[in-house]
Formats: C-alpha cells, structure tokens, sequence
C-alpha cells in the first residue's frame, strides 16, 4: 500500500491503489496460461490473457488504464519471477492498450508491443483524438452523475451512482496523465514464437471488430486468445466491418482449439459462440437491409431492428440491454447507410 502511495505522489496520481484481485479474477486455463477476468469497473475494461514463456511473459492486450495494468502487473510477479517480453494489443480500442505504458515503465530493458499494422495506425489516428475527447468530455459526464445522485430516490441508488462517481473522477484524474504508447513491432499476417517451453501464434485472419484484429492461438495447449472478434458480451460494432467479421470468425474456427479467451466476459468452452455470433451479425445485417428494401427511415430501421434482435437474443449473451441492442442496430445501420452493401438509407420516408 505504501509503495502504490509513493508511486501515486510520484506522478501525481490519485493517490489510491487498486489490488489486483479487485480488478480481476485470475484463472488457469493450461499450463502457464491464465486468463485475468476483468471485474465490472466504471470505464469498462478488458481481459488480459497472461502466457508463460519459459524465458519470459507475453501478455495478450493492456487493459484500461495504467493503474488496471500495473494491479494485473503485481499478480503476474505472483506468478513468474521472469520480465513480461511482449505486449499484444489485439485491436486499438482504449479498454485494450491505454495500460500499454506500463509494461515498459515496469520492464525497462525491453518490452515489446505487438500489434497489426492496422492498429498501430488506428491508435495513432483514431486513439488519440478519442483519448483527447473523452478527456474534453468527462467533466459534464460526472456533472451528469451528481445531478443524477441528487434525484435518486432510493439509498441503493443512490450508494451506486455514488461508486459510479467516484470511480469516474479516479479515471479522470488518470486519464490526463496516459501516454498513449504505441506497438513497438507490427505483424502483417502471421507472427511465429518458436520457444522451447511453447509455440504461440500471432495472426491476422481478416477485419472483423476493427480492419486490425489479431487472434493469439496456441496449438498445443489449443487455446485461442480472441480479442473483441468474440466474447462473452454482445459484439460491439462501432468500427466493425460486419461481413468479413463473418468470413474471419470462420478462418479463426477452423483453428484447432478447445478454449477462448475472448476481451470480455467468462472463459470460453468449445465453439457454439461463434455460430452464435455469425448468425447474430446475419440476423443484423438482414434485417437492416429488410428495412432499408422497404423504405424504413433510419428512426423506424433502428427501432425495427432493435426489437428484433432484443427479442432474438436478448438471453443469449452474458450481457445484453435494450441499449446494446439499439446500438448494435444502429451501428448496423450506419454500415449499411455508407455504402457497405446497399446504399444510402432515406431520413424521410419514401
Ligand atoms: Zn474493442
């Protein structure tokens, strides 16, 4: 507790401390490969997945913030005295590398951070003016939260918009402090660890989540790391490229494994959710194009679609809202809009 103290004046942090096992729950899956689970957090954060390498570490994606990163850096000292090597940043959204800097901070000789090319330049084009506008947009974020705690009507509602607040302002504070550390090596297609203790497989199968998604597969513990190409949640579209997800999730299953470790959510058994998830995105993508044939406009396509698939999959995903669903369709829609497959949709009603 004191070191975190002291660490915190140091960079003029908040000073609190998170313990790892308050961010996550850290579970074996073989020998010398763990999935960190992330807990339920205010800014949403994601999976770690940690492999042993015999001379080394590799960890698959960084996590939320920095503070998450160096908490999940503690429980991998637990485990291994040997330096973490590699950091593989699956895809370039914040819950995944904004914890990057924290790896070379803790292992100066050398780290590197492994990513596609894509995601290197997605981080540097996209990640940091979305950094950048977080950080413009927080403030009226938690004014929002405190106008919201003084209408609460019940206590519990109250004693939760209060966490919710003062996990907000500790990620604010840390927010201004990142540095958006970019990948230090990109891979094009396939990337090849030849150790002795193991062998791990860095791929690209295609765009799926975002146009730089990398799979971490290793054949003979058949375990497949998955990003946010799958998990336990609902898939989140926002920069997603829909059809080829479809085609990528089916190279990715062709692979011989037997669990997945996806960015969100439970470890994974088998391969019943990539069907789930391919018929969802067809389930999408027909019924947004069902829409737009019959000359929805955008409102009555969102609302459409929404209900669909709330009503088709509303119990078929660890997490799911009427929210996420509205989303889903509305980022659906907005693919489809810019010419993806079928042109434009008409704001006015034909
Ligand atoms: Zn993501």
């Amino acid at each position: 507790m004191k070191r975190c103290f002291l660490l915190a004046l140091f960079f003029l942090l908040p000073a609190f401390c998170v313990a790892a096992e308050d961010l996550f729950e850290i579970k074996l899956v073989a020998d010398g490969v763990y999935a960190a689970i992330a807990k339920p957090t205010y800014q949403v954060n994601s999976n770690t997945v940690i492999i042993l390498l015999g001379d080394g570490v590799l960890v698959v994606d960084a996590n939320s913030t920095p503070t998450a990163a160096r908490s999940l850096i503690e429980q991998i000292k637990k485990l291994t005295p040997k330096p973490v090597k590699y950091v593989v940043n699956t895809h370039f959204h914040a819950d995944h590398t904004q914890g990057n800097e924290a790896y070379p901070n803790a292992w100066p000789a050398g780290v590197e951070i492994i990513s596609s090319e894509a995601t290197r330049a997605n981080l540097e084009q996209r990640g940091i003016p979305r950094w950048k506008h977080e950080f413009a947009a927080m403030p009226q974020e938690i004014e929002q939260l405190k106008s919201d705690l003084q209408t609460a009507s019940s206590a519990e509602q109250k004693e939760s918009i209060q966490k919710k607040i003062t996990e907000a302002e500790a990620y604010f504070a840390e927010l201004k402090n990142i540095h958006i550390t970019l990948p230090t090596m990109t891979v094009d297609s396939r990337l090849i660890l030849h150790r002795d203790s193991r062998t791990v497989e860095i791929l690209w199968l295609g765009r799926a989540h975002t146009d730089g998604d990398l799979f971490v597969f290793l054949p003979a513990e058949r375990v497949l790391a998955t990003g946010d190409a799958l998990h336990g949640w609902t898939p989140t579209m926002r920069d997603s490229y829909p059809y080829e997800w479809i085609k990528t999730l089916d190279a990715a299953e062709k692979l011989d494994f037997e669990y997945v470790i996806g960015g969100h959510g439970e470890v994974i058994h088998g391969k019943q959710k990539f069907e789930l998830w391919k018929q969802y995105f067809r389930d999408l993508l027909e019924s947004t194009t069902a829409a737009y044939v019959e000359g929805a406009t955008m409102e009555e396509a969102k609302k459409r679609v929404s209900e669909y698939l709330t009503a088709k999959y509303g119990d078929k995903f660890d997490h799911f809202s009427q929210n996420v669903a509205g989303d889903v369709a509305k980022a659906g829609i907005a693919k489809l809009a810019r010419g993806l497959l079928i042109g434009r949709f008409s704001h006015t009603k034909r």
